[in-house]
């Protein structure tokens, strides 16, 4: 039988508990093999990440609270440039030629899909593990989920709680001096301390 590989993906400035409940819940329902974290080097999607990429990783490290068999990977770190998820996937299917891959998602990701690079092939490729990010969008997700199913593609829907939490959000709470209580792991919370992280910039006078 082919090993299930959980692969998650994101930017992770910072990793947060909306993360940690989806990376929970994608593993109750794929029960993998191996699950492996990917920080990305620069999203094709967002602005470049002001925090530099080896921080995101060592942050990442809260994942292993989850499960310490969990792989950190810093292949599209590596890599530079724009982290396409279509290189990654390839790159996972050399390493592990004998394994299924499943992709673990945000509904906010599922419904911009269409617009991944080489979003088709990804379709073929990975199974999706969906899981949502706010109660009201769960109606639009399924269907869209049916129409990506047209395509070929294959989607799980993950039970989970769901936890309006954002890095964003996270990231203007500790520009205005707000406390994290129970939005980011006490490892996450200790390292943006210690990195003086999101601090509001200095102008000059
Ligand atoms: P930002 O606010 O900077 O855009 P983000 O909170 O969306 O960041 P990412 O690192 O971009 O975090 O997300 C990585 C993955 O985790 C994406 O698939 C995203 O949809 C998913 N995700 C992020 N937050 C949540 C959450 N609260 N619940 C479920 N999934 C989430």
């Amino acid at each position: 039988m082919s090993r299930r590989i959980l692969l998650f993906g994101g930017t992770f400035d910072p990793p947060h508990n909306g993360h940690m409940e989806l990376l929970r819940g994608a593993m109750a329902a794929v029960q993998p093999d191996l699950v492996v974290v990917e920080p990305a080097g620069t999203p094709p999607h967002k602005h470049a990440s002001a925090t530099p990429a080896g921080i995101r990783l060592a942050m990442c490290q809260c994942f292993l609270d989850v499960d310490r068999q969990i792989l950190l990977d810093d292949t599209e770190i590596l890599r530079g440039g724009k982290s396409y998820t279509l290189d990654t996937v390839n790159e996972m299917y050399r390493r592990y030629p004998d394994g299924t891959l499943y992709f673990s998602m945000g509904s906010d990701m599922l419904l911009y899909f269409r617009k991944w690079h080489g979003y088709r092939e990804l379709l073929q490729k990975m199974v999706l593990v969906v899981h949502s990010r706010r109660g009201e969008d769960v109606q639009p997700l399924h269907a869209f989920a049916r129409d990506l199913e047209q395509e070929g593609g294959r989607i799980l829907f993950a039970p989970a709680r769901i936890l309006e939490i954002s890095s964003t959000q996270i990231r203007s709470r500790v520009q205005r001096g707000e406390p994290l209580d129970g939005l980011v792991p006490a490892s996450v919370e200790e390292m943006i301390d210690r990195y003086a992280l999101y601090q509001p910039e200095e102008r000059e006078v």
